[in-house]
């Protein structure tokens, strides 16, 4: 069992499991290049096989976002919060960015549950995701756009930046 405090007073478990208070993070990059190595590979496999430096914490109250190190006790390293008073960027330019792929925890073990031998890749190039997710290259914003209107959604910015 482990647990948060977010900047807004909610605290975050991950108690439930899956977890509504738990995402999950992945760019574009790193997900094709583990397809291409392990292209049967089981998304019920995937969690243990991919080895991932940080795990990503969600407030259900306030939206923010957390990043934090995988392993016992790690520590956040940053945060982020949703901010719409930035201007928009359209689809054309934010689309040539990194794209991230961001999930609920629930809706991968959604995913499990109903296709027990999906494979990673049949998730990632078959599952309908709501957004596209696009990060510029100093980390600072991520793009949110509707996927079928590819109109901007939100935009979520860097909050804090945790020093060890
Ligand atoms: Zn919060």
């Amino acid at each position: 069992m482990a647990g948060i405090k977010c900047r807004c007073g909610n605290i975050l478990s991950n108690v439930d499991c899956p977890s509504p208070n738990i995402i999950q993070i992945f760019s574009s990059k790193e997900v094709n290049n583990f397809i291409n190595k392990n292209p049967e590979m089981l998304l019920i496999d995937f969690e243990t096989a991919f080895d991932r430096k940080y795990k990503y914490w969600y407030c259900d109250v306030c939206e923010r976002v957390y990043e934090v190190q995988n392993i016992p006790l790690g520590r956040v390293r940053r945060s982020y919060i949703i901010n719409n008073d930035l201007n928009k960027i359209s689809f054309d330019i934010a689309s040539k960015l990194q794209q991230i792929y961001v999930f609920f925890s629930t809706e991968l073990y959604e995913y499990e549950e109903k296709n027990v031998s999906g494979t990673v890749k049949d998730f990632f190039q078959t599952h309908p995701q709501k957004h596209l997710f696009y990060i510029s290259e100093d980390e600072k914003y991520i793009y949110a756009f509707n996927n079928l209107t590819k109109e901007q959604g939100f935009i979520y910015t860097l909050d804090y930046i945790y020093t060890e």
